[in-house]
This record gives C-alpha cells, structure tokens and sequence, in this order.
C-alpha cells in the first residue's frame, strides 16, 4: 500500500477485511518486500512530488514495469497512467496502463458525486467520484471494465485493466463493498501463485 499521501487508511482497512497482510510502502526497503501495490485516492501531484523525493517513483516504475501486480483509486489511477492531462508540468506517473488521463476531468460544479456503473466481471457497483479523473484515451492493449452512463459525462472510460494492472477513476475503498479490491486481489494471486 502506497503510503505517501491520500486515503491509504482506508484501503488498508479494505484489504485487511478481505485477509490480506497489507503494509504501508514508504521506502524502497518497504517497496522490495511487497507483491503487489495499490496507490490510494488523494492528490496525484502531491503522491508524485513525494514518490520522487523519497526515491520511490523510479523504483516503482520499474517493479511495474517487471510486472508487478498494482491497483489505483483516483489520484492512485492518474499515478498508474502513462500521461495526465491538466496535471503540473513536473507530475510523473509510475506507468501501467496505456492511458492517457485528465485530471479533474468531471469539472468543479458536479466535484463529488456517486452514480452506479457496471463493471465488466463485477457487476452493478455504487461508486464515488471525489474531484476524479477518467481516461481520456486507452491504447488497444487496455481493456475498459467501467463507463459512466449517462449524463455530461455519458460514456467516459472510469475503469480500466492492463495485464496486472487495474484503475479506477472512483474511489471503492470509501464505500464498504469489496468487490473491486477483492477483484484486484484475485487478480494479482492469479499472476502470483504461477
Ligand atoms: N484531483 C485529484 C488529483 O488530481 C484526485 C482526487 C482523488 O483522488 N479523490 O490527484
């Protein structure tokens, strides 16, 4: 669990719920131990300024790159993508998914919101838009599992998987239903346990 900045808390709370033994990452010594990483809701410009002035965004970048299981919420999903949009000019990502995202792509006027999307394996899931991101565009390999339906933003990528990679725009930790981290934890098992 990506500790730098954000919801981390909650995520971990999630995890521990569904039997995972989940330990803060804030250190490359703490990176080394982990399987699989989940980055959490917060500010992407905050959790990128902090990844590289801890020595952490490189190394993750290339435990990703090697394969990596990882999951990002939000901010965590703008971290996991390979360029944002509206983003600060010196905001990296840790790469992972094929995607160019827009930051604060819902706009100011409807910030926070909660809609119900279907969610290809998943099912109907409520979720919870905080200030959130979508893909603008996903290259052939990304498979996207969630659109918003309906309304301005009718269409709109807000969940997407790469190989060991999964995103959300929403912010499942905050909700109670563990069916996207359940998701992702079956998924990195999965790569795990060949
Ligand atoms: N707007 C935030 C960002 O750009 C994301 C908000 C969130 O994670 N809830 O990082």
């Amino acid at each position: 669990m990506l500790a730098l900045q954000g919801d981390f808390r909650e995520h971990l709370l999630a995890l521990a719920e569904l039997g995972v033994l989940a330990r803060p990452v804030r250190r490359v010594e703490e990176l080394d131990t982990v399987h699989a990483l989940v980055v959490p809701g917060g500010e992407s410009t905050a959790i990128s300024k902090l990844a590289v002035d801890f020595g952490l965004a490189g190394p993750i970048r290339e435990r990703i790159a090697a394969g990596m299981p990882a999951y990002g919420s939000c901010a965590g999903m703008i971290m996991l993508g390979a360029e944002v949009l509206d983003g600060r000019p010196d905001q990296v990502t840790f790469g992972g998914v094929d995607m160019v995202v827009r930051r604060n792509a819902f706009g100011r006027q409807i910030d926070s919101f909660e809609t119900d999307v279907e969610l290809d394996g998943i099912g109907e899931f409520r979720t919870v838009f905080i200030r959130a991101p979508w893909a603008e565009t996903v290259g052939p390999d990304v498979e996207v599992i969630g659109r918003i339906k309906g309304g301005r933003a009718d269409g709109r990528i807000v969940a997407v998987r790469q190989g060991r990679v999964m995103a959300t725009a929403f912010h499942p930790e905050v909700t109670g239903d563990l069916r996207v981290h359940q998701t992702f934890v079956d998924l990195a098992r999965g790569y795990l346990d060949q």
